[in-house]
């Protein structure tokens, strides 16, 4: 029997079939506790799409930094920042920056349009 490598949706851990993972709608996790730090994601990656839209609109098309959007929505763990940012780009929702490159995240489909109020 050939050996299955999984990788783990929220660690990214690469993993074999074991007992103790967890499989939910078509994610795998390698133990419960990684399923479990992947329930209060779901919820916050709203609230963090938001908050960039939010900041981008308020900062010339800028974004925040990771730990702003930790503080924002109550993530004291940067990894569970990069973790939920990673989760919105898998889901094409927004398009994370190259290394190095500060806050230049950015939401897809929102364009910066300014316009002089005098016409
Ligand atoms: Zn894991």
């Amino acid at each position: 029997m050939s050996k299955v490598n999984l990788v783990c949706h929220f660690c990214r851990r690469p993993f074999q079939r074991s007992p103790s993972e967890v499989r939910v709608g078509g994610r795998v996790f390698c133990r419960r506790a990684c399923y479990a730090a992947d329930r209060p994601v779901l919820h916050r990656r709203e609230s963090v799409l938001e908050f960039l839209v939010e900041y981008a609109l308020g900062h010339g098309g800028q974004s925040p930094t990771y730990r702003e959007i930790g503080e924002r929505v109550g993530i004291s763990s940067s990894s569970v920042v990069r973790y939920v940012l990673g989760d919105l780009a898998e889901a094409g929702l927004i398009v994370l920056p190259g290394k190095y490159k500060a806050r230049s995240i950015e939401v897809v489909g929102m364009k910066m349009v300014w316009e002089d109020p005098r016409g």
